[in-house]
């Protein structure tokens, strides 16, 4: 038996990626991946680009039109803008740390930003917004910009509420959301909350590798890429919109790998799971997480950042460390026992961590990532009130008693033993 501990690491096995993206991606999605470059003009690639212009549009829940390409959220962030505005324009951004970068991608662009600040930790209140729009009554501003899940914070947005603040000043500015961290993950209506552009990526509740990004657009946003001065060819979704070939889908050739990825990740998302009940698995899982750091909490030790549950994210949660040091507790997980969690984000308080817990998770990751950051807390002699992982864990019993009496009527266990 080995008894020096600086011999060994429990780390060995699969390292757990907690992080708020990239997320894990499915070995499925990665086999369905791991093809041979090929025709690009016809054949399979076109086939999936077609069809997957057809499919995204349900991944946001809209009528208008899905755009690919190859980049980060940031490639998105930066097609939405060249779009839809002219240098000079005016916008409204509801702040938060993922918000700031979007605005300053419109700064940069020429755009004119009026920010909304908020409380730092909560989503702008819809109420700033309605009566920012009110005073706007020349209607200069062009577009309220907000993100939906806020990654740094962990805040979700009130998106029907938003819209209703720009009905309520009768306003005509455009509804752009980011949508990155949560799609997939969070109920997303983009047409029945009246949202008019959604920007997303592949590499979180999507479940696939990072490196391609989407835009969602509905007419009244489409058509003000005619007049937008900021557009440029590569983003220009014009050509991507009426394309003659598949390489006007994307500006350029076409990210073959991850064609065949997305395929495979949207028939799991949204023929096998269905979006419902991927949304209702991410409710669970982010109630247990909370339920841990809530049973953890002492006076002035671990504590969620947001704290009120109308804005509580279901893809991400970012926790406060109190006296701890959140790099600590993160060195601890990750050298001893192969648990990568999020860092904190310099926008909102450098002794936090985060827990991602978007795209292909089931309770064995959620409460295995639970249980070994209670043993790393106890690790480093953190203060902490209960015991996080049988507070996790009832909710998933909860959750998986209700499955039982829905779904497994009939296959009583006792039923099954005596039968043997
Ligand atoms: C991850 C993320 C992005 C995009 O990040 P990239 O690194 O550019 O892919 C944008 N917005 C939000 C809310 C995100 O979580």
């Amino acid at each position: 038996m080995i008894t020096d501990p600086t011999l060994r690491t429990l780390a060995r096995g699969q390292e757990m990626l907690a992080i708020p993206g990239p997320s894990i991606t499915p070995e499925r999605v990665l086999q369905a991946m791991n093809v041979p470059m090929s025709n690009i003009y016809a054949g399979e690639v076109a086939d999936i680009s077609w069809e997957m212009v057809e499919r995204l549009p349900a991944v946001v829940r809209t009528t208008g039109r899905a755009f690919m390409m190859i980049s980060n959220g940031h490639g998105a962030w930066q097609m939405a803008l060249n779009n839809t505005f002219s240098r000079g324009d005016k916008i409204l951004v509801a702040d938060s740390p993922f918000a700031a970068t979007w605005s300053s991608m419109a700064e940069q662009s020429g755009i004119e930003v009026v920010t909304l600040v908020g409380d730092g930790v909560n989503p702008v209140d819809p109420r700033a917004i309605a009566d920012r729009l009110a005073q706007d009554t020349a209607h200069e501003i062009q577009a309220v910009l907000t993100v939906y899940t806020d990654t740094a914070t962990s805040a979700r947005a009130d998106l029907p509420a938003i819209r209703a603040a720009i009905d309520s000043a009768n306003h005509p500015a455009l509804f752009m959301v980011d949508g990155v961290a949560s799609l997939g993950c969070e109920q997303y209506e983009m047409d029945a909350w009246g949202i008019d552009l959604t920007v997303g990526a592949s590499q979180k509740g999507i479940m696939v590798p990072p490196g391609m990004a989407f835009v969602w657009a509905n007419e009244r946003a489409f058509e003000r890429a005619d007049t937008a001065d900021l557009n440029t060819m590569y983003f220009d979704w014009r050509p991507r919109a009426n394309p003659d070939a598949v390489y006007h889908l994307y500006a350029g050739t076409p990210p073959v790998q991850h064609l065949f990825g997305l395929r495979e990740a949207l028939t799991m998302l949204l023929d096998e799971e269905g979006l419902e009940a991927a949304w209702a698995r991410h409710q669970v899982h982010a109630d247990a997480v909370r339920a841990a750091v809530n049973a953890w909490a002492t006076d002035g030790g671990l504590s969620l950042n947001v704290t009120d549950p109308r804005f509580q994210s279901n893809a991400v949660t970012t926790i406060n460390a109190g006296t701890i040091s959140s790099d600590h507790l993160r060195k601890v997980c990750e050298d001893d026992a192969g648990l990568v969690l999020g860092i904190g984000l310099p926008r909102t308080n450098n002794n936090q961590f985060r827990i991602g817990h978007m795209g292909y998770l089931n309770p064995p990751m959620i409460l295995g990532t639970l249980a070994t950051i209670e043993a790393a807390l106890h690790t480093i002699g953190a203060p902490i009130g209960g015991s996080g992982i049988q507070a996790a864990a009832q909710v998933v019993t909860a959750s998986m008693k209700t499955f039982k009496t829905q779904n497994r009527e009939g296959s009583d266990l006792s039923t099954i033993a005596s039968s043997i």
